[in-house]
C-alpha cells in the first residue's frame, strides 16, 4: 500500500468523479516544510505559530518571526500558506508572560483574547507576517475568534500595521487573504454573519468538538463524549461550509478530523474545500479521494445529517463508503 501511495505523490487530490479539493499539511516549524513536500502536500493549511514562542524564555522579536515566516512560505514556493497567529493559552503555556491561573484555561484568558489585550505582542506578530506576505502565497488567520468584534478589531491592527509598514517604505503584498479558525460553537452558528467580512474559514474541529460536546479534548474520563460525527458538530461543520459558498469564500479544516478516514467521504459531501492533516495521512487520504465519488456522497448528505446519534452516523458511512 505505501508504494502505491508514493505513486500519488506529485498527482493532484481528485475523486472518482473529477472533483479537486486541496490537501494540505499541518506544521509547527519550519523544517516541517520538507515533510509536508516529501508527501505531497498541496499547501500548508496550518502553521501554528505557538511553538516559536515556546521552549524559551522570553518572546521571539519580530526579526526572528519574520524569517520564520519567510523560510516556510519561500520553502512551499507558489502553493498556499495559512500562517495561524498566536494561539496560547488552553493546553499550551508560556511561562514567561506570567499568566495568573484559571479555572477553566480552555475558557479563560487564551489566543486571540490574549493577543487583543496584550497587543504589543500581536503587533510585532502581525509586522513579522507582513513583511513576510511579499515572499509567497500567504494567508493569515486568527485563532478561536467567538464574536465579530474579535475579527474586526484584530483585522483593524493588521491594516494600521500594513500602513505603518508602509509609511516606513517597507515591501508588503496587496493580496494576502485574512480568514479565522471557526473552533467556538459560536461563530459556526453565526458563520453567515462571518462570512461577508472573512476570506476564508477553517474548522478547528479539535477545539469545536470539545466546545459543542462540553467535554475537554485532554480528559480521559469524558473521552467517550469527543465524538466527530456527533450530528451537533455535523451540522455546524455543514453551516459554516454553506455560509462561506453563498458568499463565494472557501472552507477548509485543519483539526485532526480532517485526516479521518470516516470523515473524509462525510466532509467531501459537505463541501469542504481544502482538507489540512498531519504531513503523513496525506497520500492516504489521496488514494481514498480517487475512490470516493462526490455526486455520491451529496446524494446522501441528508442522510448522514439526519442520523440522531454519532455511532448511527458511523455505521452509516462505513457501509455506504466501505473504506480500504
Ligand atoms: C483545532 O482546534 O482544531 C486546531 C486545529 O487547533 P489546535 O489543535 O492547535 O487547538
Ligand atoms: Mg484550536
Amino acid at each position: 500500500k505505501k508504494a502505491e501511495w508514493a505513486k500519488l505523490k506529485n498527482e493532484p487530490s481528485v475523486t472518482a468523479d473529477g472533483v479537486h479539493v486541496e490537501l494540505a499539511a499541518n506544521i509547527g516549524t519550519p523544517d516541517d516544510i520538507e515533510g509536508a513536500l516529501a508527501n505531497g502536500a498541496e499547501g500548508v493549511g496550518l502553521f501554528r505559530t505557538e511553538f516559536l514562542y515556546m521552549g524559551r524564555t522570553e518572546l521571539p522579536t519580530e526579526d526572528e518571526q519574520f524569517e520564520s515566516y519567510k523560510k516556510v512560505l519561500e520553502g512551499m514556493g507558489d502553493k498556499p500558506v495559512v500562517i495561524r497567529t498566536l494561539d496560547i493559552g488552553g493546553d499550551k503555556e508560556l511561562p514567561y508572560l506570567e499568566l495568573p491561573k484559571e479555572m477553566n484555561p480552555f475558557l479563560g484568558y487564551r489566543a486571540i483574547r490574549l493577543c487583543l489585550d496584550q497587543t504589543d505582542i500581536f503587533r510585532t506578530q502581525l509586522r513579522a507576517l507582513l513583511r513576510a506576505s511579499v515572499y509567497g502565497n500567504l494567508k493569515i488567520m486568527f485563532p478561536m475568534i467567538a464574536t465579530l468584534e474579535e475579527f474586526r478589531q484584530a483585522k483593524a491592527l493588521l491594516e494600521e500595521e500594513k500602513e505603518q509598514l508602509q509609511n516606513e517604505g517597507v515591501d508588503v503584498s496587496d493580496s494576502f487573504e485574512v480568514g479565522i479558525m471557526v473552533e467556538i460553537p459560536s461563530t459556526a452558528v453565526i458563520a453567515d454573519q462571518f462570512a461577508k467580512e472573512v476570506d476564508f474559514f477553517s474548522i478547528g474541529t479539535n477545539d469545536l468538538i470539545q466546545y459543542t460536546l462540553a467535554a475537554d479534548r485532554m480528559n480521559e474520563q469524558v473521552a467517550y463524549l469527543y465524538q466527530p460525527y456527533h450530528p451537533a458538530v455535523l451540522r455546524l461543520i455543514s453551516n459554516v461550509i454553506d455560509a462561506a459558498h453563498k458568499e463565494g469564500k472557501w472552507a477548509g479544516m485543519c483539526g485532526e478530523m480532517a485526516g479521518d478516514e470516516v470523515a473524509l467521504p462525510i466532509l467531501l459531501g459537505l463541501g469542504l474545500d481544502e482538507f489540512s492533516m498531519s504531513a503523513t495521512s496525506i497520500l492516504p487520504a489521496r488514494s481514498q479521494l480517487l475512490e470516493t465519488k462526490k455526486a455520491d456522497v451529496e446524494a446522501v448528505k441528508a442522510e448522514i445529517l439526519g442520523h440522531a446519534t454519532s455511532k448511527d452516523i458511523e455505521a452509516y458511512v462505513r457501509n455506504a463508503f466501505p473504506m480500504q
